[in-house]
């Protein structure tokens, strides 16, 4: 989009039948699916720039979660956001009140915090920055592991530190978000903006070099440059040359639900505080935005973490529903599951610091989430300074 703006006439080649790659929405007896619960962070810097933000009508989640632990629900707040809640979210059995109030000092610095300071600390996983920080093992394992473990796609938080606090400022300086009418709105509006001849789909890519892009019809493509705007793995199973690590994924399945009301009543996200069991977080997402229902229904988003198998899996899920909801869960249609091998790049703490977000390697131009961090902040970071490089180099 930045070089067509720029008089640029790019060619989007797309291997798929529709534009998102995985920000995708399905629309299923009138709910709306997206493939695998995300969010977007309102305060997505370079994201925010780009994307007209009042169109896509966000809606935001209530800043805090629902914890459930010994058969329960204990709220824990934003107690900056929601001072009602300051006295009840330090009573709750989540940590020790130490915890709370480091939450509240991690909460300050982060929102100091410039991304150039965050670069230029140690990277560490996730759990050894918090342990350091001085959160007790308890606060770690029933919040940290379930919220960051929900954004993350893993609970062991093995995740760079970097990530965490760049993510946690988001949080500080934002709102947990959904557009309107779902995920899909967001590189549905990217694409709207290009001419409909400037995207081809459906044209999956066998072979790139500098000048020419082959594909799996024969078919060949020329270009002045050639920019790569795959996942990792396909970058470097198109370029073998390329100096990319192997790329190892972290999975989710996302099992959906339609009950006839909201067992929840609120936009707000909940959590497991349990150290067993499938599901990681639940939410009712026609509670963030009605458009996710048709008139008179809830939908309901579970994330279990892994490629977990078996013919059971939904009767399992259920089952915890049930514990944590009561026996209603019982009756909520199952609307459907994906399971997403492929969901996010493994970004431990080696993560590229300073090597910038996007590549060229052999004239060939690469840009994507792996490059950066895995979101839609980090894709979009990536292919903007992809742009900026080309726009320089012509
Ligand atoms: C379940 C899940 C939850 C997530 N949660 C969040 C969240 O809450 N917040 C957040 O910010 N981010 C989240 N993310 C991450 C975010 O969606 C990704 O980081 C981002 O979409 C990656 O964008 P990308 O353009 O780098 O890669 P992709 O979206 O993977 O795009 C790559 C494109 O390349 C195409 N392609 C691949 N091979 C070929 C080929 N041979 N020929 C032609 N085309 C090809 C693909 O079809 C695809 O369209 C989540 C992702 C998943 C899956």
């Amino acid at each position: 989009m930045r070089l067509y703006e720029r008089g640029v006439c790019p060619l989007i080649i797309e291997g798929s039948d529709a534009v998102g790659g995985r920000v995708q929405t399905d629309c299923v007896d009138g709910f709306l699916l997206d493939r695998g619960f995300q969010v977007y962070l309102s305060a997505y810097p370079e994201a925010g720039k780009l994307l007209d933000l009042e169109a896509l009508d966000l809606c935001r989640f209530r800043p805090g979660a629902l914890v459930f632990r010994d058969e329960k629900f204990h709220r824990l707040m934003d107690v900056f956001r929601c001072p009602q809640h300051a006295l009840s979210t330090a009573a709750q059995p989540i940590g020790s009140l130490k915890d709370k109030l480091l939450v509240g000092k991690l909460r300050l610095a982060a929102k100091r915090l410039t991304e150039k300071h965050i670069h230029e600390q140690d990277d560490r996983t996730t759990e050894v920055y918090l342990r350091d920080y001085g959160f007790s093992e308890k606060m770690i394992d029933v919040f940290f592991r379930a919220f960051y473990g929900g954004i993350f796609l893993e609970r062991d938080l093995r995740t760079s530190s970097r990530i965490f606090q760049f993510t946690f400022k988001m949080f500080a300086e934002g709102f947990a978000t959904l557009p309107a009418k779902g995920m899909q709105a967001i590189p549905n509006q990217l694409a709207e903006r290009l001419p409909d001849d400037a995207i081809r789909l459906g044209s999956p890519v066998r072979t790139v070099d500098r000048r020419t892009v082959t594909l799996e019809s024969g078919e060949s493509i020329e270009a002045d440059f050639v920019v790569m705007a795959t996942d990792g793995e396909t970058a470097r199973l198109l370029v073998p040359s390329l100096t990319q690590k192997e790329v190892s994924w972290r999975s989710v399945i996302g099992m959906y639900f339609g009950a006839s009301h909201s067992p929840l009543s609120e936009p707000i996200i909940a959590l497991n505080g349990n150290n067993e069991g499938l599901m990681n977080n639940v939410c009712v997402l026609s509670d963030v935005s009605p458009n996710y229902a048709p008139d008179g229904k809830a939908l309901i988003s579970v994330s279990v973490l892994g490629d977990k198998q078996g013919d059971d899996l939904v009767d399992r899920v259920r089952k915890e529903l049930v514990r944590w909801f009561g026996v209603p869960a019982n009756d909520w249609q199952h609307l459907r599951s994906y399971t997403i091998r492929k969901a996010l790049p493994e970004q431990g703490p080696t993560l590229r610091a300073s090597e910038g977000v996007h590549q060229t390697h052999d004239g060939i131009h690469f840009c994507g989430d792996y490059l950066s961090t895995a979101s839609i902040e980090g894709a979009i970071r990536s292919g903007l300074s992809c742009a900026v490089a080309l726009l320089e180099a012509s």
